[in-house]
């Protein structure tokens, strides 16, 4: 999933579901942190990859991850690949989460973004290794392309459905009410 996306499905959903996960309804400037937070969360995992969105920008962190990861060889013309390590595992989840604990809202939030990422990874072929060290690959049974039509549309639909949740049609009560009354 590319890095917009990414932070666009992470914030989306946050706007979907974030009263079920805060204890206290956040005020306006309150809110509009937690959204930057979790659009901030959805990045970190990339920060192993020295072209996206956030390894651009931190290179000394991006660079030397890349080399260790192995996706990166010393010569400059070998190939790129971005193998998804230690930053898109669980255990990095814990440590960002644990981080900001203190901070309840924020960590929530932060690691709903953080987590937000490893889904959308996992929603590729490519799949996360979300125990690394160990290889064992996880991805959902329906993946996407990276960049491509499907990853447009379900973002897009995550949009609309935030959007719409913002101006008063609440789309998962809903959805439990029609369960419920089914
Ligand atoms: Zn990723």
């Amino acid at each position: 999933m590319l890095g917009k996306n990414h932070a666009t499905t992470a914030i989306a959903s946050w706007v979907l579901s974030s009263s079920y996960l805060l204890d206290h309804q956040p005020q306006a400037l309150e809110a509009l942190l937690l959204a930057v937070v979790v659009g901030f969360g959805s990045l970190l995992p990339d920060a192993d990859h020295p072209d996206s969105l956030l390894g651009r920008r931190v290179k000394f962190i991006s660079v030397p991850l890349s080399y260790l990861q192995g996706d990166r060889a010393i010569l400059p013309w070998s190939e790129h690949t971005h193998s998804r390590g230690i930053t898109h595992s669980i255990w990095a989840l814990l440590a960002c989460y644990w981080l900001v604990a203190t901070q309840q809202d924020y960590a929530t939030a932060l690691a709903f973004g953080f987590a937000a990422h490893l889904i959308g990874d996992a929603l590729t072929p490519a799949g996360v290794r979300l125990l690394w060290p160990i290889s064992t690959t996880f991805r959902f049974p329906l993946t996407f392309r990276t960049g491509g039509f499907v990853e447009y549309g379900f973002t897009y639909g995550l949009l609309i459905a935030a959007a719409m949740h913002l101006l008063g049609f609440n789309l998962l009560h809903e959805l439990f009410m029609l369960v419920a009354n089914s």
